[in-house]
């Protein structure tokens, strides 16, 4: 078998770090081609240590001599670069087989996109590069062949349960809608009202899973399954109507897919996200992840709600931003990072998130996607735009 080269753009993340506990277990499948980080700069010399990957990039020149010191004494050969441009050429290098897109929010989109368009197998979990820029991904991937790999969760499970040689962005016949499995986060059960003062280390701790905070801020808000609805759209080629949202507390369904013929199938399994990277990596051969198996007898019980639309207003707003298509979802994104960031720096309260989204979302009219420039145009007025706004919720 000839070995995988890989590059793991946000490698010091907790995407990143899962996939590098993955290519660990089988190093005769994969080798490392490059691993990046945007400043915590001390945990991907160690990744470096362990992967002894050719190429580590770093988000400034100053964090690229503290890496060399850091590495002067260490047996990798290891070639340091630093900045956006970088993080492009580890994503579209010749030699690289797969790209595990993991670096969080817009920031993760230009690596995301240069990967599709140079044809790799894309290991796609930064989700908010497919919200933005949907049309243009999805066309860059078609034209240059690449092939796209989903690691949400909730979208490896469905692309798992659809039918024999499905290649993601194509309609399967006979599908009737998509269930998207949501845990509820750690507000389920609260009252609105109640929220008005949540800290960010209360949002940020999710009850089943472990990921970075941001994801965990959008778990609670529950714009992260607003995300994944926009994602689901272009991934499988389906309009908004028939993508169903259902909360599922215990995350042991990861999502389903219903045929015509009322067939529904599911993907089970521990909440781990080892398990949708090793399937991504090694489809349409299964590898050994480090997951768990699952007990069902011990699990006994799996429940499930519909979401309340007061409790969680993210819903909302995302199903109109992918109702309304083109920059919509890029607007809704931008703001959407903009507002969490400022309540995870204490700057704003956690009800005024869905606020700024909103206020957004109606100040920046929508226009059509033909290249990546309307995109970039968007995001970058939804985000003065929902900056501007920030004074005006100010704790
Ligand atoms: P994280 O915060 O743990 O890690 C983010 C990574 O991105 C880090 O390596 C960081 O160095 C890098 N990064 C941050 N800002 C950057 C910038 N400006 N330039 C370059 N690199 C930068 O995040 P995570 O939880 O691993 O999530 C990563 C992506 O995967 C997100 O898009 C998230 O929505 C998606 N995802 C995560 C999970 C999960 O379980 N964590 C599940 C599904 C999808
Ligand atoms: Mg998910």
């Amino acid at each position: 078998m000839t070995r995988q080269a890989v590059t793991v753009l946000g490698a010091t993340g907790s995407i990143g770090q899962s996939t590098l506990d993955v290519i660990a277990r089988h190093p005769d499948r994969f080798s490392v081609h490059a691993l990046t980080a945007h400043s915590r700069v001390d945990a991907l010399a160690e990744c470096c240590r362990l992967h002894q990957p050719e190429v580590a990039v770093v988000g400034t020149e100053t964090d690229a001599v503290r890496l060399r010191e850091l590495l002067a004494h260490s047996a990798a050969a290891t070639e340091i670069r630093f900045g956006p441009e970088a993080l492009v050429a580890v994503a579209e290098a010749p030699e690289v087989d797969q790209v595990m897109a993991a670096i969080v929010g817009a920031a993760g989109l230009a690596s995301s996109l240069a990967a599709a368009y140079a044809g790799k197998r894309v290991l796609l979990a930064n989700k908010e590069a497919l919200v933005m820029a949907g049309p243009v991904f999805m066309d860059a991937a078609r034209r240059a062949g690449a092939e796209l790999l989903p690691i949400d969760s909730e979208h490896n499970a469905l692309f798992q349960c659809m039918p024999a040689g499905y290649a993601a962005g194509s309609q399967a016949a006979g599908v009737r809608r998509l269930l998207l499995t949501a845990s509820g986060g750690p507000f389920r059960e609260r009252v609105p009202a109640s929220l008005a003062g949540v800290t960010p280390e209360e949002a940020v701790a999710h009850p089943n899973w472990s990921m970075g905070q941001k994801i965990s801020v959008d778990s609670a808000t529950m714009m992260n399954k607003g995300l994944e609805l926009i994602e689901a759209c272009w991934l499988f080629d389906v309009p908004p109507e028939k993508v169903e949202i259902v909360i599922h507390p215990e995350s042991i369904i990861h999502s389903l897919v219903e045929y015509v013929d009322g067939s529904v199938l599911a993907q089970l399994g521990e909440p781990d996200m080892r398990t949708p990277i090793a399937n991504g990596m090694a489809w349409p051969e299964r590898i050994e992840s480090g997951v768990a198996s699952l007990d069902l007898i011990d699990r006994a019980q799996l429940r499930f709600e519909a979401p309340d639309p007061q409790r969680f207003p993210c819903l909302a707003l995302a199903a109109e931003a992918a109702r309304l298509g083109g920059t919509a979802p890029a607007v809704l994104n931008a703001a959407n990072e903009i507002a969490v960031a400022a309540f995870l720096d204490r700057r704003i309260g956690y009800l005024a998130i869905p606020d700024i989204i909103e206020t957004t979302l109606a100040a920046v009219p929508s226009v059509a996607v033909d290249a990546l420039d309307e995109v970039l145009a968007a995001d970058g007025e939804a985000r003065a735009r929902a900056e501007e706004l920030l004074v005006s919720y100010a704790v």
